[in-house]
């Protein structure tokens, strides 16, 4: 049985026939995201049905010490910051302050499209460093990963990597883990288990019992794996299953991940809304110590309790929709944000204001 088994409206059909009671659902990956919002799924679905987005888009769970330790950096002389485009609008910790602002103010910043594009830039300007700014989940490790090593062949003195890549295992089990987590299924994140497996996710039914399957991104996709979630869930059955075997295997792609392990090693890190959660990021391994941005530039940033208005901290974590934060369309607008879930691509709010609001 696959996607193709059932037409879109037969999938709604059966759903709505299901004898489930109210059931939290939610999906840990922004692309997930912006398709349910941009189909309309949510408004769709039955009533009883609710779809949270969990930690699933990368800029978002960045910590803000990280941002502001970013400004800092592109405030240097000679320092060019690459990044992708996502992370230009990303507030640190005081309002107003971002890279785009950092860059009005005289910074240094490029748009990349990969980290390859980053060592172009480091080639062309030999008198400048250029840190590019590696966000992400398991998905863009191997790409950064290879750009180091690219890095290290062509002998780049002047390039290094800002790693905050994030592994989403340990944030599953920091969410599942907190007091009141009502969630009863995961819709897992397709673009991941293409790289680490289908399989990296059976901890969700195997240690926690919760229903889990790994989906793709049409919204049909989605909508059968959201099928299969509450068939699970219906049967008090939960097991990891993988509606998106044309992207994802079981194990992964042991070619990304065997690029990752190369360069980079698990550490504790914090995130945004979260803990710091152990084992949680990748910090680039001693064998390529000149290409780490954080020994190179002594940068060195801990928690702090700076409060905010920003609820993204609640959104993230699945506690809150968007529209539950007072600042929602009002104070935070894409053009004018107070946090990042409002600026990137992937963020929830983002997607609530484009498609719902
Ligand atoms: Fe943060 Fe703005 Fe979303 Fe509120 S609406 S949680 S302030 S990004």
């Amino acid at each position: 049985m696959n996607c193709e088994t059932y037409s879109a409206k037969e999938l709604f059909s059966r759903i709505e026939k299901l004898n489930i009671g109210s059931v939290k659902l939610m999906e840990v990956c922004g692309t997930h995201t912006m398709s349910i919002a941009k189909s309309g799924l949510r408004e769709t679905l039955p009533q009883n049905i609710t779809l949270l987005s969990g930690p699933g888009c990368p800029v978002c769970v960045t910590a803000p010490e990280v941002i502001d330790e970013i400004l800092s950096l592109a405030r240097r002389d000679g320092v060019i910051i690459a990044t992708y485009g996502d992370m230009i609008k990303v507030p640190g910790s005081r309002f107003g302050e971002s890279l785009a602002t950092a860059k009005a103010e005289g910074a240094k910043v490029e748009v990349v499209y990969s980290p390859f594009d980053a060592l172009t830039l480091a080639e062309e300007n030999p008198d400048c460093e250029i840190v590019f700014l590696g966000v992400g989940f398991e998905t863009t490790a191997p790409g950064t990963a290879r750009a180091i090593v690219e890095a290290k062949k062509r002998n780049l003195k002047n390039f290094s990597v800002f790693s905050m890549l994030k592994k989403v295992e340990p944030a599953l089990r920091a969410l599942i883990s907190e007091d009141g987590f009502e969630v009863s299924g995961f819709l897992c994140p397709g673009h991941v288990a293409t790289v680490i497996g289908a399989d990296a996710f059976s901890f969700l039914a195997s240690e926690y019992k919760l229903p889990c399957v790994v989906g793709g991104f049409e919204p049909k996709e989605i909508l059968f794996a959201i099928y299969r979630l509450l068939l699970q869930i219906e049967s008090g059955k939960p097991a990891l299953e993988n509606a998106y075997p044309n992207g994802a295997t079981d194990k992964g792609n042991k070619l990304a991940c065997a690029a990752t392990d190369e360069v980079f090693e698990s550490r504790d890190d914090i995130w945004r809304g979260l803990s710091e959660l152990s084992s949680s990021g990748f910090k680039i391994r001693d064998g390529y110590s000149c290409f780490d941005a954080e020994r190179k530039f002594g940068i060195n940033y801990k928690r702090t309790s700076a409060s905010s208005p920003c609820r993204c901290g609640d959104v993230i974590r699945g506690r809150i929709s968007p529209p539950e934060c007072p600042l929602f369309g009002k104070a935070c607008v894409p053009e004018n944000a107070v946090g990042p879930c409002m600026v990137s691509s992937e963020g929830a709010c983002a997607a609530w204001y484009k498609y719902s609001f």
